[in-house]
């Protein structure tokens, strides 16, 4: 994939200038289309066996992730945990447990401009102030560095994600891993934070591939369908959090597929 200044400078300039929006639609879709993975599952192979043959599976679970942002696939600031709207749709006792899980973990937690879970809470005009004041308030109680990221840090000028990662081991740097598709990240089962928390993220982020700002049903179908995919710590939970995925978006039928893998982890419980 392209960085954003390389997408936006191969279209003619800065995408905010750009006439047809729908190109820079028209070509992530093309390239993305083009995945190894994308292809792949698309014509019914294995999960496991696709990821194995991927140069870096294995690399990608080697490190401590060091960053807190949104899910939202856009924004990769480092080693990434993603959490929508960094905690924006938690109740009181959610945002304790993410706060817990958080304290003392020298991580750089990011707030970002058109963030669509800050919307969701706090639709209109103040939305993204929300945004960050909820970053910010996550970064101050869990004593870690805070960090606003705008749309000239976006690493794709629109929501070109493929896939929704529901991250269950804690582990997969998937957003600095270049063979995967684009991505949303829930980190939401790896934070310890609950099954109807995780059900709600799940819905919320495919539902935003599936409008007007993501790719759209236009483009997701039966053939091409929105990959959730559960990156589990071994095959309990891959079951789980897959049943909760299924369920989560069982009205969207065919244009939406749940797969997924167990980790390669060195120390399996
Ligand atoms: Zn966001």
């Amino acid at each position: 994939m392209t960085n954003y200044h390389e997408q936006a400078a191969a279209l003619g300039g800065h995408p905010e200038h750009v006439s047809d929006h729908a190109q820079l639609f028209d070509k992530a879709w093309e390239q993305t289309s083009e995945n190894f993975l994308i292809k792949g599952l698309k014509a019914g192979q294995d999960i496991e066996d696709l990821l194995l043959q991927m140069p870096g599976f294995k690399e990608a679970f080697s490190h401590e992730l060091n960053t807190l942002e949104c899910s939202d696939g856009r924004v990769r600031s480092g080693a990434k945990m993603g959490v929508a709207g960094e905690g924006i749709l938690l109740n009181d006792e959610e945002w304790k447990v993410l706060v817990d899980a958080l304290r003392g973990k020298d991580m750089l937690i990011t707030g970002h401009e058109s963030c669509g879970a800050a919307a969701m809470a706090h639709p209109g005009p103040d939305s993204d102030a929300y945004g960050y004041a909820t970053a910010k308030k996550l970064a101050i109680e869990t004593g870690n560095r805070y960090q606003e990221v705008h749309h000239e840090d976006f690493i794709s000028p629109i929501h070109n994600e493929r896939t929704l990662v529901v991250e269950g081991t804690g582990k997969f740097d998937v957003a600095n891993w270049p063979e995967f598709p684009p991505q949303y990240i829930s980190s939401a089962a790896a934070l310890g934070l609950g099954d109807a928390y995780l059900k709600k993220a799940i819905a919320a982020l495919t539902g935003i591939a599936m409008g007007d700002h993501g790719f759209s049903d236009k483009r997701f179908n039966a053939e091409n369908p929105f990959y959730i995919i559960v990156s589990a710590k071994d095959e309990e939970q891959k079951e789980h959090l897959s049943a909760l995925a299924e369920e989560a978006v069982k009205d969207l039928g065919v244009k939406v597929q749940v797969t997924g893998f167990v980790a390669p982890l060195e120390n399996k419980q």
